[in-house]
């Protein structure tokens, strides 16, 4: 406790023990010899500034306050100022507190602070740059797993492809031994009466067996044309080839080609606006289409029944629609028709392979269009193949 002029009338045992002064020695001292040399001169003026205006407060806050013990050493403290009247004279408390060791404390904890600070943020560049390895390394193995699986999947798929050819190499082999078995036993057959007519000279039997062995050829032609289509679609080998076709002359051909192959008393009768008068597409793969389809219509048909071939224009589309008043397909066989070697139930023994469907609407899909049918059995059925154009 010090009085107006800064002279110290009290202090405490533990005063003494921190600045290191003997019991009462330090009462008489000025409180300016408690403080460093070169703090002395200013702290005279803000005792002054207290004085004036006296309140309980913390000294130099935000500051490091530092003491003067009595055998020069310095060291850091913590004030607190208080202040009480005693004869109308003001005397000043301060309770001083030794703050070396928690100074000390405060600075290690800083430095090891640092020190932690460093280490981390060394090891956090460690963290990142092997980070970086092992991203580069699984970059490297996923792109390495993604070739193998490709590879893997990509051998999968020709195996698949392969197995598949196998088959229908299998199914087509034990569907041609039997297929063939007919119309070459009528060729054979035929073409033994042939010589008995000719010997009696009964030209009309004769021309009749020659009709037979002309259709039965016809016959495994197609069968062979079927196969040949589906291992070429099979194996991804049908090149499509865009022209320019004039639809009159396209459809004559058709017609004159097919013609001989129609039961007695069929016609095929065409309607199809005239504009526009050509399309571009494939000409092989569209014939072959249409080929397909009118053969069915005519197969499926009993003889007198016609033909009606429709070909129209919508928006962005030609229609080409075949119509027949034929057999018809039962109602449960609708969802099959287009599966490869299917037969329709009420087929008997019209020959077929069960294979041109499949064809067509292949055929019609690499043209970018589709195959669509309607029918009601034993009234007819129409098929409608649609192209952009
Ligand atoms: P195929 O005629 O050689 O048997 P397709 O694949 O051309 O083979 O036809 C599959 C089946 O669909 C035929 O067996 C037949 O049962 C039925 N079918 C196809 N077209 C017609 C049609 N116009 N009328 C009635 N049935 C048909």
């Amino acid at each position: 406790m010090v009085d107006e002029e800064g002279k110290i009338v009290v202090s405490n045992p533990v005063a003494e023990q921190i600045f290191g002064y003997e019991l009462n020695e330090m009462i008489g001292l000025s409180m300016e010899q408690l403080l460093p040399e070169q703090f002395r001169s200013g702290h005279v003026s803000l005792r002054k500034g207290f004085n004036n205006n006296p309140s309980p407060r913390r000294m130099g806050t935000g500051r490091d306050l530092t003491a003067l013990r009595k055998d020069g050493k310095e060291f850091p403290v913590e004030v607190s100022l208080s202040f009480t009247r005693y004869n109308q004279k003001l005397l000043v408390m301060a309770f001083i507190s030794d703050v070396s060791l928690s100074k000390k404390a405060q600075e290690a904890l800083k430095r090891s602070e640092e020190q932690l600070l460093m280490y981390a943020a060394e090891l956090e560049k460690k963290v990142e740059m092997r980070t970086e390895a092992l991203n580069n390394m699984v970059g490297e193995l996923e792109k390495e797993v993604l070739e193998r699986k490709k590879a893997m999947l990509e051998t999968r798929k020709a195996l698949e492809k392969e197995r598949e050819l196998n088959e229908l190499k299998s199914k087509f082999v034990s569907l041609a031994s039997h297929e063939f078995r007919t119309p070459l036993s009528t060729i054979m057959s035929s073409a033994s009466l042939i010589n008995q007519y000719k010997e009696k000279s009964e030209w009309d039997k004769v021309d009749r067996h020659v009709h037979r062995i002309k259709s039965s050829v016809g016959h495994l032609t197609n069968i062979l044309n079927d196969f040949l289509s589906l291992g070429k679609l099979e194996e991804g080998k049908v090149e499509v080839k865009i022209e320019e076709i004039d639809l009159h002359s396209f459809f004559q051909e058709i017609e004159e080609d097919l013609r001989p192959t129609l039961k007695s008393g069929q016609q095929i009768l065409l309607d199809y606006q005239s504009k526009p008068k050509s399309i571009r597409t494939d000409s092989r793969i569209l014939r072959n289409v249409l080929f397909n389809l009118i053969s069915n219509a005519s197969k499926y048909s009993e003889e007198g029944k016609n033909i009606y071939i429709k070909c129209d224009f919508g928006e962005n589309e030609i229609n080409f629609s075949i119509r027949d008043e034929g057999i018809g397909i039962p109602e449960q066989d609708l969802k099959h028709i287009f599966e490869r070697f299917f037969r329709a139930t009420n087929a008997g023994n019209i020959q077929g392979t069960g294979l041109g469907l499949n064809i067509v609407k292949r055929y019609a899909e690499l043209l970018q269009g589709q195959v669509t049918f309607s029918s009601e059995y034993t009234k007819g059925s129409t098929f409608t193949i649609s192209l952009p154009i």
